[in-house]
């Protein structure tokens, strides 16, 4: 009792009540974990999330060294949704001739799996069909909310392609190819 020392590094750890960069407040949480990831190794996950202002900054670094990388992955069935996707922040994410979700300093870190890719790009789109005036505009992204149901269905096939300078990203899968950037 009384000893206070962690030598868990797989607990998350979390710093509350620290000062938001955008607001001021004290109302800002920061999040450090460290999670081995299959196929991929250890990571850390980052997190600083605002409850005054709701900013949210996540990414995610693994604790070696890698080299730039580019994975595809041909995603043909249901079953492809589960295969497990790693985006740093510095990852571009590209559904080939669909969407493509840019990288850089503004951008968030995640774990997700293929769906989680695609339920982001669908809430972008169903974002632009509410807000679009345009007819012709909001039919296209009817049709392509469409397709996107259509691929997670693994009725029509897509490509799935993740860039990032960092090394960070990956689609870890037998079905994904590496290669160079
Ligand atoms: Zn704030």
């Amino acid at each position: 009792m009384g000893d206070s020392k962690k030598e868990d590094m797989k607990e998350p750890s979390k710093l509350e009540e620290q000062e938001c960069p955008i607001c001021h407040k004290k109302t800002l949480t920061l999040m450090e974990e460290e999670r081995e990831v299959p196929y991929f190794g250890k990571c850390f996950i980052f997190s600083m999330t605002c409850s005054n202002c709701r900013y949210h900054k996540a990414d995610i670094e693994s604790s070696e060294k890698k080299e730039p990388a580019k994975y595809t992955l041909d995603i043909d069935s249901e079953d492809d949704m589960k295969i497990r996707v790693i985006r740093s922040s510095e990852g571009t994410i590209n559904l080939v001739r669909i969407a493509k979700i840019e990288g850089g300093s503004g951008s968030n870190g995640f774990i997700t799996n293929v769906e989680g890719i695609i339920n982001r790009i669908r809430h972008q789109v169903e974002a632009l069909r509410d807000s679009e005036e345009d007819p012709a505009v909001k039919k296209k992204a009817k049709n392509l909310l469409k397709k996107l149901t259509k691929i997670s269905w693994g009725q029509e096939k897509a490509k799935l392609v993740i860039e990032d300078p960092t090394g960070n990203s990956a689609i870890i899968s037998d079905k994904a190819v590496k290669s160079r950037i």
